[in-house]
């Protein structure tokens, strides 16, 4: 199984020494723990890397130049990044599926695995949305790129409503037959309030993965995810 942790704009370099020292002394074996702090906490984690991968949160979809505050692809390189979140929902009023094409790109051309953050906002809602999402932000990008799809209804965001396993099989089953028909076969996780407790259940679900963003603020929950998925 892989785990994404998102510590999206929290904790401090003091939270992250804490941090770190607890996964190093709980290394999990069997999964895949890609650890994606703020940009500013990426050269720390870089330092100390031990059993982890490590991963960002966005990226900029230029190669360099006039991006005045943006990060490029090649900068996180540099650094060891080896996966990087575009489209999470909490940055989707910034940017189109255009945009984060251009990310998904940059992230492919420099081998950095991109997590596409891609769902819908209210429960029920049509798939076309998730399919224009799949559609154009895989349109820069050639069958052999990899990448994971993670699918994040954005209705259960940080709000502990999960997604029942059956409606995220439903949702996972389109998006798998979308990617092939474009012809990949990628890895497909689920986010959305995903918990130490509730990862029994949803480990059913026909995913590769999870996504989590509050359960990352708690390191021993987190470690707790890991032995259980
Ligand atoms: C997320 O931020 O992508 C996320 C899944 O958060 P949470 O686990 O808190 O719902």
């Amino acid at each position: 199984m892989i785990v994404v942790a998102n510590y999206k704009m929290n904790l401090n370099l003091k939270d992250y020494k804490i941090v770190l020292k607890h996964l190093n002394n709980n290394r999990v074996e069997d999964t895949k723990l890609i650890l994606c702090p703020p940009f500013v906490y990426v050269p720390f984690f870089a330092k100390n890397k031990t059993w982890y991968a490590l991963g960002c949160q966005d990226v900029s979809a230029n190669s360099k130049g006039k991006c005045t505050g943006q990060i490029s692809a090649s900068m996180l390189k540099d650094f060891d990044v080896t996966h990087c979140i575009v489209g999470h929902s909490d940055r989707r009023a910034f940017e189109t599926n255009e945009d984060i094409a251009g990310k998904v790109k940059q992230l492919v051309d420099n081998e950095i695995i991109p997590i596409i953050c891609v769902g819908e906002n209210k429960k029920d809602e049509a798939d076309a949305l998730i399919i224009e999402q799949l559609r154009t932000t895989l349109s820069k990008i050639n069958a052999k790129a990899e990448f994971y799809i993670a699918y994040e209804p954005v209705w259960a965001i940080g709000l502990g409503e999960t997604a029942t396993a059956s409606y995220i099989n439903k949702k996972v089953a389109i998006i798998k037959k979308e990617i092939k028909r474009l012809g990949f076969n990628n890895p497909i996780l689920y986010g959305g309030s995903v918990d130490e407790e509730n990862c029994i259940n949803l480990k059913k679900c026909k995913v590769d993965g999870f996504l989590v963003g509050g359960l990352s603020l708690r390191t021993d929950k987190l470690i707790s995810l890991l032995g259980r998925v």
